[in-house]
């Protein structure tokens, strides 16, 4: 079952149509990467399906464990924004993270938004930051990571809340092809096979690969959807 359904997504921005009646369903556990031409509509489609912006026609059903739907689209901010920090996670390029806080400040404060006390959100963190190949490096500012530290710090974060559903947008498009490969590598590791739904958009045909579909858009609309063969994450 769907976990995430867009229906009839419709965005513009003055004269730009960024994403023309699109309809996709989102598989509890898939990993999709959304692929396609710049100015395609894919970061406008992640945007969408995060309830980061608010589509001008459609909706986006996420599908809770009870077997209740939400629109993300319909919701007020305030519900909305506490969706983003409980169930959805999110891993872009860079712009997330603080850089004048440690990571393991960084990976903390996203459970204390929730409400979780100092201690135990540290506790956490450190465990991910572990997880993540980062213990040792808890108390170095982020803006002294190299990229490829920082994007694993970003992985933390997105996950330590326990959200479900992971977006990533060019994850790494500012590393270098090895860095990239390792990143890319702990993050399908620590979403996939665990119930998680990762949806990532790349240019990088190596990630696709490792995704278990690729949607690929052009001009606001889907032009080809498919299955990996086998996936390799
Ligand atoms: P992609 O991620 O595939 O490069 P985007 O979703 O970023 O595509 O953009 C789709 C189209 O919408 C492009 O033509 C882009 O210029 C336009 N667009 C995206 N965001 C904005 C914005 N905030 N204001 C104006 N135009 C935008
Ligand atoms: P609020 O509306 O309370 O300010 P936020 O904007 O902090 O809520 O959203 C909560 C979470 O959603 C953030 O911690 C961040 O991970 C994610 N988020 C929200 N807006 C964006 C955005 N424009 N780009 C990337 N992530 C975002």
């Amino acid at each position: 079952a769907a976990v995430l359904s867009a229906r009839g997504l419709t965005k513009a921005y003055h004269a730009t149509r960024a994403l023309s009646d699109l309809s996709l369903d989102i598989r509890a556990g898939e990993s999709v990467a959304v692929m396609g031409p710049s100015g395609g509509g894919k970061t406008t489609l992640l945007h969408c399906l995060a309830g980061i912006i608010t589509p001008d026609t459609g909706q986006v059903l996420l599908r809770h464990d009870d077997g209740g739907t939400t629109d993300v689209a319909r919701l007020s901010d305030r519900d909305r924004s506490a969706l983003r920090r409980s169930t959805f996670g999110f891993v872009f390029q860079q712009g997330l993270l603080i850089p004048e806080l440690t990571a393991l400040e960084n990976v903390a404060v996203a459970l204390m938004l929730l409400g979780v006390d100092r201690s135990s959100a540290e506790h956490s963190a450190a465990g991910w930051l572990a997880a993540l190949g980062l213990a040792g490096l808890e108390d170095r500012r982020v803006g002294q990571l190299s990229g490829g530290q920082a994007q694993r710090v970003a992985i933390a974060r997105a996950q330590v809340s326990g959200a479900s559903v992971i977006f990533a947008d060019e994850p790494t498009g500012a590393l270098d092809s090895g860095t990239s490969a390792d990143v890319m590598d702990l993050l399908l590791r620590s979403t996939t096979g665990t119930g998680k739904t990762l949806v990532v958009v790349t240019h990088d045909d190596g990630i696709a690969r490792r995704c278990a579909r690729t949607v690929r858009l052009r001009d606001g609309r889907i032009v080809s959807d498919s299955l990996q063969a086998e996936s390799a994450a």
